[in-house]
């Protein structure tokens, strides 16, 4: 047994893996120019709002589109209604987090439980990481949830239960706050005018004013930022925010955006271009798109008709996910009462899927032959098996989003009793049912 235990470890030790980046222009901070470098040239007229009648009527517009076509969601009810701020920002704060990178529909379930169980940063910063990791367990980009609890349990300990009151603050002092989520919570909970920019306000911005350059570029994501902070309105700016993401996911969409039913198509420059196939007639238009402007499409790419308002945004080729195939055995035995167990370990409490548990698993080597897999695998297991007793199940394919994740699931009935040291490695045996309600991956689910 000792050695299932050294090799459960040892499959602990082995794994490593990174946190997924925050979004474009989350955490960077703009630098600031070079002594005596000439001050860079504004951008031409049409990447810009520069007129304020205009910014007051698509403020208006977009106003008065939220108000009536907004969509129910639990997080914007406790932001409406809880009268206390810290309650407040803590609610907005638990949505944004659980909202990177994971889509609405997904996210309204674990909300409402998290709330349910953690509904203050008090309770929060009293869990510990495994319950954290249970709840979170299905959403994907586990570290989220083990970071927004230990940013809870900083207020707590170290800000007397209060949250920072202002964007710039919340970013300063939250590990895991970027500037977008700083910039959504002091907006959304405080009232405070600052603007925000996701994937969806990105698309929004890129299309009303034709920004065809390379929308992750530093360049692009401050022009973004400076656009966003002017047009946010100054009276009801979380609303105001809130309407520009709402705008991107549900009307003007990445491939089919719905210009006809837009609350903002007067102000759009992508949809006049695509009416009147050229850019519409405003001041420097001349200046733009022949080289040199920083915002208008590459020369090599330039405005494709059949694209239409879908031209823009633009971004960089993706970077291909690698490829990586890991050997993963399920163990399994008859437990006291009779049900089946299977027996499962904990993952190392950094990199990748941090702290949750698993099969016992091994990394293999690209074009390793099925024999030596098996060699290698009972080996890891330190099971006193034959490799031949190990059973290949099957393939599994996960898809991370930097990792295209290939499972070889082998499996192994044991006819006698196992007992574990708990102070070794973290295993335990757990019924079917356990293993569905423990802190496991969607990949082990499949698996
Ligand atoms: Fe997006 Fe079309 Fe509206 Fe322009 S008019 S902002 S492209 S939905």
């Amino acid at each position: 047994m000792s050695q299932l235990r050294a090799a459960a470890a040892g499959a602990l030790r082995r794994r490593s893996g990174g946190r997924p980046a925050p979004p474009a222009g989350q955490s960077r901070k703009r630098a600031p120019p070079r002594p005596g470098a000439p001050a860079p040239a504004p951008p031409p007229a049409r990447h810009l709002f520069s007129d304020p009648a205009e910014i007051d009527a698509l403020r208006g517009n977009l106003l008065a589109w939220y108000d009536r076509c907004k969509r129910d969601l639990p997080w914007r009810t406790l932001a409406a209604t809880e009268l206390d701020a810290d309650r407040r920002a803590y609610a907005v704060w638990v949505s944004e987090i659980m909202l990177q990178q994971t889509q609405v529909a997904t996210v309204i379930d674990y909300y409402n439980r998290w709330m349910q169980k953690w509904p203050t940063l008090q309770a929060l910063a009293q869990a510990s990481l495994e319950e954290v990791n249970e709840l979170w367990a299905g959403l994907g980009y586990y570290s989220r949830g083990k970071r927004l609890q230990e940013a809870a349990r900083k207020v707590v300990s170290e800000l007397d239960g209060r949250m920072p009151r202002t964007a710039e603050d919340l970013q300063k002092l939250l590990p895991g706050v970027g500037r977008y989520t700083a910039g959504a919570i002091a907006s959304i909970s405080y009232g405070q005018a600052t603007g925000v920019v996701d994937g969806n306000v990105i698309r929004v911005l890129c299309r009303l004013r034709c920004i065809g350059a390379d929308s992750s570029s530093p360049a692009v994501i401050d022009q973004l930022w400076d656009m966003a902070n002017a047009l946010v309105d100054r009276s009801r700016p979380g609303d105001f925010n809130q309407a520009l993401m709402e705008l991107g996911a549900t009307v003007c969409v990445p491939k089919a955006p719905l210009c006809g039913e837009c609350p903002v198509k007067q102000h759009c420059q992508a949809r006049l271009r695509k009416l009147f196939g050229k850019p519409s007639p405003v001041p420097d238009v001349e200046d733009c798109g022949v080289g040199g402007c920083p915002l208008c499409p590459p020369a090599a790419e330039p405005w494709d008709s059949s694209l239409g308002v879908t031209n823009f945004p633009r971004k960089a080729a993706k970077k291909q996910p690698r490829t990586a195939r890991t050997a993963t055995c399920v163990l399994e035995r008859r437990g006291c009462h009779g049900a089946l167990e299977y027996l499962i370990v904990q993952r190392p409490s950094s990199g990748l899927l941090a702290g949750l548990w698993e099969f016992p698993s091994l990394p293999l080597a690209q074009g390793l032959q099925e024999k030596k897999q098996r060699e290698m695998l009972a080996d890891h297991l330190g099971w006193p098996v034959m490799a031949g007793a190990l059973r290949l199940v099957g393939e599994v394919v996960h898809i991370f989003s930097h990792i295209h994740q290939t499972y070889v699931v082998y499996s192994l009935p044991l006819d006698e009793d196992v007992t574990l040291d708990p102070a070794l490695s973290p295993s335990r045996w757990v019924t079917e049912e356990e293993f569905h309600a423990s802190a496991v991956s969607t990949a082990m689910k499949k698996v």
